[in-house]
């Protein structure tokens, strides 16, 4: 007499039937997100910022980290005067710093012509670029009337 197991368990799944439906927002529809005016983090409308290598690369690092905020920056009506002064000041600084980077290097290869000359020319040279990130400050398109 061999008793037939019925292997078979009608094992319970736990179904959690996913009502809350995620809405994920894809990037692409423009109107739903938010612009932030980049001198007063308000959020205003403004003239938009442009996207240069330091923002695209600071974009793609949040989307890795899963950190994307979705927000458009800008630059309100009401900030263009201070805009314009962070700005120059940032493209003040980043022409000294390209500078001395530079000259850095040209001197690094200078007092030691051969490839540790310009590995080390090459790294005082990119360290001084990053230090100009320090005062780093977006360009946005503003229209001007003259
Ligand atoms: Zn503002």
């Amino acid at each position: 007499m061999a008793k037939k197991k019925t292997k078979g368990k009608p094992a319970k799944k736990a179904k959690r039937s996913p009502r809350k439906k995620q809405k994920t927002k894809k990037a692409g529809s423009k109107s739903a997100a938010k612009e932030i005016c980049v001198v007063c983090a308000k959020r205003k409308k403004g003239y938009p910022v442009t996207d240069d290598a330091y923002i695209v690369a600071v974009r793609s690092l949040k989307e890795k980290l899963n950190m994307k905020t979705g927000n458009v920056l800008v630059v309100c009506e009401e900030c263009v005067p201070k805009y314009k002064e962070k700005r120059a000041r940032f493209e003040k600084y980043l022409a000294i710093h390209a500078f001395f980077a530079l000259a850095g290097f040209l001197l690094a290869l200078y007092l030691s012509p051969s490839l540790n000359g310009f590995l080390g020319g090459s790294a005082f040279a990119l360290f001084v670029l990053v230090l100009s990130l320090l005062t780093y400050f977006p360009g946005a398109e503003i229209e001007e009337e003259k």
